[in-house]
């Protein structure tokens, strides 16, 4: 039995799906005015794994992700590259996604694009209106917080005082709010930037209402797991859950899960201290996108992960043991029969392998467990005791882990999708 650990609840917990087999789960998706960098893909590698892990339990999965395309980044690079947001924004998800794939990332079933859910965001925002969460000053649109009693019920911030929420994103209409808790819903529209002429007037929307429309949509009014970076447990999820129950009366999601920070060096990431790294910095280093992929994924999802350079060159000689493990026992020349004792070393593996993710995804014992399997398959084959139904089956357990990490890969396949990309960038991914 799977169990995750639940912001909202502050527990570890059995899952449960609403209506299984199906599993229903929102992720928030990269905004997309630059480059992804490491820190982001370590949130998606782990939602990727959350992905991976719950198609492997049997579940039947449909995950939505989204794409932040306006905001005021976004907006002002491009003006700055005199482009369309349409076209600026075309060309960083197809170099997100670039990224992604080469990581190893699977997919989700729907990705969903902010700008193409404006109908849904005004119909939601008028939900809201009628049930007396909002009001419009200067053209904008803000959620009135004191009319939402579980405000804070994620976060646990007690809201006493008067906490600027989402202070980060503060913007010139900031002082026509009522209650600077208070947070936008619909931006009037400003001179020089793209604005949709809606009921709510011109303007374009806030960025938290952009998960609840589309989630929603695209999952209904109650769904599974909404996963996401911890930085964005407050304001945005907090908001969300606002927003959702707010206009539906209904509980909006049942498992929060969290991705903690990525560190560098032992710091904080930041440009200024040149520890900042974008997935094609590594790239353009030597590394290889598998042996990054581990290294994200080596630490569990609820602990803060120190990435350093030599931890990746550490990972790089893993992954590449890894990968000749697997090509010796596809190789190796094994007779007829099989032997009970690789039998029970697979069911000890793949029970451990299993226990240690069901216990909130504890990749660190999950691969512990790997390599475990691996030593001791070695010394089998070394001892010539490994029959040929033996190599079937210990094949077979090493796609199984594989389903869920993506580690054993074969370097003729990611060179592959390295030249798949047009972009200078990689040509020292071959
Ligand atoms: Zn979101």
């Amino acid at each position: 039995m799977l169990k995750l650990y639940n912001t909202l609840t502050n527990q570890v917990e059995e899952f449960q799906p609403l209506d299984p087999p199906d599993v229903r789960m929102y992720v928030c998706g990269p905004t997309v005015y630059d480059f992804a960098h490491i820190g982001n893909f370590r949130t998606f590698l782990f939602a990727d794994l959350l992905r991976r892990y719950i198609k492997y339990k049997g579940y039947r999965l449909r995950h939505v992700m989204n794409i932040t395309d306006v905001d005021d980044k976004i907006i002002a690079r491009a003006v700055e590259h005199k482009m369309t947001l349409r076209d600026y924004t075309d060309k960083y998800i197809n170099y997100f996604f670039e990224d992604f794939d080469a990581l190893g990332g699977e997919r989700p079933e729907e990705v969903l694009r902010a700008t193409d859910h404006i109908d849904e965001m005004v119909e939601l925002i008028n939900r809201l209106e009628a049930n007396g969460h909002t009001y419009a000053t200067d053209g904008s649109t803000y959620f009135r917080i004191g009319t939402f009693p579980g405000y804070g019920k994620l976060s646990k911030i007690k809201f006493e005082g008067n906490i600027a929420g989402g202070s980060e994103r503060v913007d010139a209409d900031e002082y026509t709010k009522e209650d600077a808790r208070d947070f936008v819903l619909w931006k009037a529209a400003k001179e020089d930037e793209p604005f949709w002429s809606t009921d709510l007037g011109a303007g374009r929307p806030g960025w938290h209402i952009e998960c609840s429309a589309m989630s929603m949509k695209a999952l209904g009014e109650t769904f599974d797991i909404h996963a996401g970076g911890v930085d964005l447990v407050f304001p945005h999820h907090e908001n969300e859950i606002a927003q959702s129950e707010g206009a539906t009366g209904k509980p909006f999601v049942r498992y929060w899960v969290h991705a903690e920070f990525l560190m560098v060096e032992g710091e904080k990431m930041s440009k200024s201290k040149g520890n900042f790294y974008t997935f094609r910095d590594l790239v353009e280093k030597g590394f290889t996108p598998r042996a990054i992929r581990y290294l994200l994924l080596s630490a569990p999802h609820h602990k803060q992960l120190n990435f350093t350079l030599e931890g990746l060159r550490g990972a790089e000689s893993t992954v590449s043991r890894l990968n000749d493990f697997k090509q010796r026992l596809n190789e190796l020349n094994a007779e007829p029969g099989s032997t009970p004792a690789i039998i029970s070393l697979i069911e000890k593996s793949q029970n451990r392998f299993e226990e240690a993710l069901d216990d909130d995804l504890n990749t660190a014992e999950a691969l512990a467990a790997i390599h475990d399997f691996v030593r001791e398959t070695n010394a089998a084959m070394a001892q010539g005791i490994v029959k040929s139904d033996d190599r079937q089956a210990l094949l077979a357990l090493v796609d199984r882990f594989d389903s869920v990490f993506v580690v054993f890969g074969e370097a003729k396949k990611e060179m592959a999708r390295c030249l798949r990309s047009q972009d200078a960038a990689w040509k020292n991914c071959v």
